[in-house]
This record gives C-alpha cells, structure tokens and sequence, in this order.
C-alpha cells in the first residue's frame, strides 16, 4: 500500500493523469469518453510545471472556484478572465433591488478584495476558445494556454429572441448603450442590473396610475416567461406577488388585470413547486397562460403569443430565454439549448475531458441558482485535485440548488428546494417547504449576503 502511495505522488503529473484519468474515466465518464480524456490529457505538463487552470467568468462561481482552487492544488497557476472590473457584485439580491428593498449600492463589492492571492485576474474577456491547442484568446488579442478550462461565465439573457426587442446581456452588465425598450417605462425585467433597479419606480407608477382609474377601468398588466430553464425563475415570481401586495396594499387590485404567461407551461421544474404555484396564482385571481411570446409592439404597446393571440398591455414584465452565449456554441461546446453540454454529476463536459463548468452556464438539470454552486465548485475542485494528485476521482454533484421567492405577504419568504428525488427540502429543519415564513425573510434579507459574499465565495462554506 505504501509503495503504491508513494509511487503515485512520484509519478510525474502526466503519468498520474493518464493513470487515474484512465482508469476513473472508464468507471466515472464512460469508456468511450476514456479515449477522448486520455487524449486531451496526453498534453499535461510534467510536475516541474505548474498546473495550468484558467477560469472563464469571476461571478460567483467563478470566484469561489478560484478561492478553492488555490488551496486544494498543490503547485497551481490559476488564472480568471472578468471583464468587470471594479466591483464584485451579489446578484442574488437584484430581486431586492427589483422590490424595492435594497438600492444596487447593497450589492457592490470591490473587486479587489476578491482576488485571491497568487490567482491572476485578466480585467478582459474571452473571445474565443481552441479547443484543440488548449487555448482561449481575450479580447487584448492575447493568447492563455490551459491544462483545465472551468466555463463559470453565467447566463446571457436573450432579450434579443424576442421580436421587437433587442439585446444580449449579462446580468451584472453595465450597459454601454441601451437598448431602445430599456427606458420603456411601460416596460420592465428583473434580471439584468439596470432592468432590476428600474422595477421599483415602474411599480410605484403602476400602481398610482391604478389609483386614477375610475371603478369600471381597469389597468393589463403582463408577465410573460420563455421557459423554465433560466436563473432564478424565483426572481421573476416574487416581482409579481410584490406587485400584487403593492396593489393590495393601495386598494386597487381590483383594477389591474394581471397575466402570467409561461412559455412551457411552467412555474418551477419541480411538479410540487410547479402546482403549489399555480394554486397561489389561482387564489390571487392572475390568469395563467402556456404561450410563447413571440413578438413586442412597444409603440402600440401589444403583444403577440404563437398561437396568434394579441394582447395590449400596461405593463410588460419580461423574463427572456438564457443560455450561454455564442462564444460558447460557437466552439462546439454547448447543448441542444445553449449551455455548457456537462456530464451532471462530474460537471465534466461530454467531449473534452478537460473542460468543466460550473454555476449557471452549466447544462445540468438543478435549479440555476447561487446555492447550486458550493457543492458544484467542491466537485470540480475535488475532481481536479485527485486527478492531479493521481488519484481517482470520487466526488459528485447530488444536484442541489435553492431559490427565494418573496410571498405576497409583507416580509415572508419561501426557499424551493428540492432533493435527487424531487422531494421539497426544508431549509430549517421542522419548517414545511411549501409555506411562506417570516423568519426566512431575516435569513435572505440579513444573513445570506454576507454568507455568500465572505463564506461561499471565499471559499470557506
Ligand atoms: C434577479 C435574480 C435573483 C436571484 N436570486 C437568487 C436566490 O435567491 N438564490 C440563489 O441562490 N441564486 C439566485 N440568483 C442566481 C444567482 O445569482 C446565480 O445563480 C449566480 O450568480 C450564478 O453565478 P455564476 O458565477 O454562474 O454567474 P455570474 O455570477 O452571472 O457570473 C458570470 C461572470 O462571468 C463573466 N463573463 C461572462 N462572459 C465572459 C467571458 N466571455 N469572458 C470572461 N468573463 C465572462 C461575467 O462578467 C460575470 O461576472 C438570482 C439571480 C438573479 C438574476
């Protein structure tokens, strides 16, 4: 036992690739995709060179990867591509933001101080990929080789698959330049930051526009949603149950029509979050539609379904298609719906074993979420480590993922969440998943910023 532990840690770091990537990849990644590994892997350096790690995207995951990375490697040379420059950002509290809880400014962190030591951080991002030099280029033209590429690049909203709309944007994007429907008030979408910080105001109107209307008027207020597989899809649900309490609250809901249409039919990917959702639309009095939006009027402010349907709204709530990006399709590493084509429970991608991805960009079935990311980052790193170190690789991702939902009720919360067998999980021991709970409102709205932002992402939780 002894001999073969030392051998292993003598083994130079290409023969101990090809020694666990070989034997593991036929147990952990499939025979077929063994070849595949053995050959990206041949190209390892031996142990006099660092091993060479480059992480596209310094988000959430990204960032924590980074973290973790650096600790768990022995010799390793770690570098991130983040075109944000200044600041850190905690996006899961742009739906505060979109409330009107939170100003951005509760958001932002300096960049610096997420940095971590001996990782170095490219203020650029990746334009294209060479999968077969292992290779990715930026946009100063200059070229980074890699031993492992980990794809933490996040969500693209694609606004611009809309007809009538244009844009594809980052959440965390500080748009250059607008896109014309952005400073639409009649307009609005959580999910990206500008779109986010400008939902607030565009309630308060709504809502005073409502307390102008005489009793036989009423106001067509739309939600619509392309599908369920997005970031967050919580965020969107809790922009309407806050609008239905603003409403509620200024005794008007009776003069807003308000519709929820969802693309694929779904509220949540889950079949028990999917119907207690419903039934609460149901008990709201919002009508619920399965239509894909196809097109945006903004001069005459309609709208028209794919089943032909047209529809005159006063408020459009958007919450676009997502997925990766065109870089990423563009190099042949995406799924048939745009994201990055990963094995689930190794994050490794199909085809070339030395690309992982991780948090939202990733093409697994969990909900896309921040709290996805901890046990995805701990896979991939742990999956790394011991190829690295000769081992086998033994970790996998169970799939978890949580997202919040803020009720109609003032200052409550619901957290879905759900284990392997799609069974709803409690946050708090004792507490059922399934309800609203004012004490789950303190956890988002005083305890997981600061968690997520000096816990997760640092690599500590
Ligand atoms: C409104 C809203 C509410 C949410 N609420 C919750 C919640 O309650 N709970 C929860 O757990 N999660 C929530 N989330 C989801 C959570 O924020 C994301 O799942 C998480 O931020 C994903 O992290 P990421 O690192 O994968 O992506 P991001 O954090 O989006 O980071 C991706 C980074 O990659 C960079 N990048 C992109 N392309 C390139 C490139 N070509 N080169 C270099 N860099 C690139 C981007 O600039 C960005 O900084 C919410 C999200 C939104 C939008």
């Amino acid at each position: 036992m002894m001999k073969k532990h030392t051998d292993i840690h003598n083994l130079n770091r290409r023969d101990a690739l090809k020694l666990a990537g070989i034997g593991s990849a036929a147990v952990l990644f499939g025979s077929e995709e063994a070849e595949a590994s053995v050959g990206s892997l041949q190209k390892k350096p031996s142990k006099t060179k660092p091993l060479r790690i480059v992480i596209i995207g310094g988000g959430m995951a990204g960032t924590t990867l980074a973290y973790r990375l650096r600790r768990a490697i022995t010799w390793p040379e770690i570098t991130v591509f983040e075109p944000l420059r200044t600041s850190a950002w905690y996006q899961p509290g742009l739906t505060m933001v979109g409330t009107g809880i939170w100003c951005e400014q509760q958001l932002e962190y300096k960049r610096k101080a997420f940095i971590p030591e001996g990782v170095r951080w490219i203020e650029s991002a990746v334009v294209s990929i060479d999968t077969d030099l292992n290779r990715v280029k930026d946009e100063n033209g200059n070229e980074t080789e890699y031993d492992y590429l980990i794809i933490a690049s996040g969500a693209v909203l694609d606004y611009a698959a809309i007809e009538g709309l244009e844009g594809e944007i980052a959440s965390l994007e500080m748009l250059e330049k607008k896109a014309s429907w952005m400073d639409d008030p009649a307009i609005g979408s959580i999910y990206y930051f500008h779109g986010a910080a400008q939902l607030h105001e565009r309630f308060t109107a709504l809502v005073q526009k409502a307390v102008g209307l005489s009793d036989d008027e009423k106001l067509s207020i739309l939600f619509t949603q392309e599908n369920i597989h997005i970031k967050s899809p919580g965020a969107a649900l809790s922009a309407l149950f806050t609008l239905i309490r603003k409403l509620k609250d200024a005794g008007v809901r009776h003069k807003a029509e308000i519709t929820l249409n969802a693309g694929d039919g779904r509220l949540s990917a889950n079949d028990t979050y999917d119907s207690l959702y419903k039934k609460i639309l149901k008990r709201e009095g919002v009508f619920f539609e399965s239509e894909r939006l196809m097109n945006v009027d903004t001069a005459i402010k309609a709208v028209n379904f794919t089943n032909q349907k047209s529809m005159g709204y006063d408020f459009l709530h958007i919450t676009p298609s997502m997925h990766t990006g065109r870089l990423f399709t563009q190099s042949g590493l995406t799924d048939k719906d745009g994201w990055i084509d990963v094995e689930e429970r190794t994050l490794q991608h199909r085809h070339f074993k030395n690309i992982f991805a991780v948090g939202d960009a990733a093409g697994t079935s969990a909900l896309k979420t921040g709290a996805a990311i901890v046990d995805q980052v701990k896979t991939v790193v742990d999956t790394i480590r011991a190829i690295d170190e000769g081992k086998k690789p033994d970790v996998t991702y169970d799939g978890y993922g949580c997202d919040t939902v803020l009720c109609v009720k003032k200052k409550s919360v619901l957290f879905e969440a759900y284990d392997k067998k799609k069974k709803p999980l409690a946050l708090v021991e004792f507490m059922n998943p399934l309800e609203c709970h004012d004490i789950y409102w303190y956890l988002n709205s005083r305890m997981l910023k600061p968690y997520v932002m000096y816990g997760v992402m640092k690599g500590w939780a």
